[in-house]
């Protein structure tokens, strides 16, 4: 009978794409994927340590599967990710019933640890944070009916910035070679990927320490070529880090959408200097400039953290003036979440729980304002749409994106998926765009 896997992920980009690869290589090597937890003789959560909430939810799931475990003892349950490498072996004592804990680095060794689990009934924790970055696996059949895919380049970060564990979890900065990075792509084109997404925690930093070529913008350049890979995305970016050479690819590039997510965590020059971010207000806001002055039409998007330690008033008010005078198309924002060996740990003047949920509403509120009114502003304009299938909401209606990022539903009953389209957007909403097929 086929061993059936189910996996639950929590947290960002970098994970959902190291759950994708899980499956890929399980699925190589024999094991059915299944959606129901129930059903499954494997599950996997693949979990995130960097926002609270997504911790906070990838534990109470793992303290409920020790029901399922007490009705199917054969039960494997291993822990990945973010909280696998922070916590390690504490989670064996804080839940005696898991058989794996495998560091996000580790993932590739997967299947040689459940057959050591099945025939062994050891427990397993794998936590290296040196290995190899190693290419997404390959895997006829997996990607079919996508149109888009994450591509990982690069891990781990060497910025530590005052409130980030991603260093700690991630491990140091790994570039994957160019050549791989082209053969994946290449591969997801003939599997039907008509989008790319590049991933990594600072993309732009792409092969920079190891002095190799080509470095992000080159590798931009090549990936351009491919035929038949209709666009290309990347994030995360770090401001620090963003050349001219890079800025001027939003212009020059056939196939990078007009989308850069910035984060800028701060509006205050002081705080900003005390998470470690290395820019100050001023030159982020000119990076603005220089994005918009080469591609008028480029989305921004960003991240911001409110209530890091000696957060004023007047800082805050500052954040609040800066997504006023950059105006963002988006903006995630959090809460600042304590996490065990951070920098910002040593600093004074801790803002309290409700201060910060205050001005996180706040911040929110503002920004909901701004997104309504920017997505209202393409009402009556023409978008290229590159369809991915029926919207969720259903009703006959198709969904995709926009070169920008947003999403757009159009009424259609044809069979557009992975057509690039344009359509003549009639609504903006908070969180979508509607509008009509104009051509194909
Ligand atoms: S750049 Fe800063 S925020 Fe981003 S992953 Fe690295 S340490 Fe974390």
């Amino acid at each position: 009978m086929t061993q059936l896997f189910h996996i639950r992920t929590f947290g960002c980009q970098m994970n959902k794409h190291d759950s994708t690869s899980l499956s890929q290589i399980l699925i190589n090597e024999g094991y059915g994927q299944t959606e129901s937890i129930d059903d499954a003789h494997i599950v996997l959560v693949n979990t995130c340590t960097v926002r609270q909430k997504a911790e906070e939810k990838a534990l109470t799931l793992i303290g409920r599967l020790s029901h399922l475990k007490a009705k199917k003892p054969d039960l494997i349950i291993g822990v990945i990710g973010c909280v696998a490498q922070q916590s390690g072996m504490d989670l064996f004592t804080r839940f005696p019933y898991l058989d794996l804990v495998l560091g996000p680095r580790n993932i590739h060794h997967v299947n040689r640890f459940l057959s050591q689990i099945k025939e062994q009934r050891e427990r397993i924790s794998s936590l290296d944070l040196a290995c190899e970055l190693t290419p997404f696996p390959k895997c006829n059949g997996y990607l079919k009916g996508r149109v888009t895919s994450f591509l990982k380049i690069m891990e781990g970060c060497d910025n530590f910035c005052a409130y980030c564990i991603v260093p700690f979890v991630r491990g140091r900065e790994t570039s994957l070679p160019a050549a791989r990075v082209i053969d994946q792509a290449r591969y997801l084109v003939t599997q039907g990927i008509k989008e790319i997404t590049l991933i990594g925690q600072n993309v732009n930093s792409y092969n920079v320490k190891n002095r190799a070529l080509p470095t992000f913008p080159g590798l931009l350049k090549e990936l351009d070529t491919i035929a038949g890979l209709e666009r290309l995305r990347f994030t995360t970016s770090h401001p620090k880090d963003l050349s001219g050479e890079l800025i001027d690819l939003f212009a020059g590039s056939k196939s990078l959408c007009p989308h850069i997510h910035l984060p800028v965590q701060s509006g205050s020059t002081k705080i900003l200097r005390l998470m470690n971010r290395g820019y100050t207000r001023d030159q982020y806001v000119d990076l603005i400039r220089r994005l918009r002055k080469t591609r008028p039409d480029i989305a921004i998007t960003s991240d911001m953290v409110v209530g890091f330690p000696g957060e004023t008033q007047e800082d805050f008010e500052d954040s609040l003036s800066l997504i006023e005078e950059v105006k963002f198309d988006n903006l995630f924002s959090f809460k600042y979440y304590e996490r065990p060996g951070i920098k910002a740990l040593q600093l004074p003047e801790a803002i309290g729980e409700k201060e910060k949920q205050r001005r996180l509403s706040i911040l929110q509120d503002r920004q909901r304002g701004i997104t309504l009114s920017k997505n209202r502003l393409l009402e009556g304009t023409i978008q290229e749409i590159l369809v991915e299938g029926p919207a969720k909401r259903g009703g006959g209606q198709l969904t995709g994106r926009a070169l920008g990022n947003k999403v757009v539903n159009f009424p259609s009953r044809a069979d557009l998926k992975g057509r690039l389209v344009r359509v003549k957007i009639d609504k903006g909403f908070q969180n979508s765009l509607l509008g009509e097929l104009v051509d194909r």
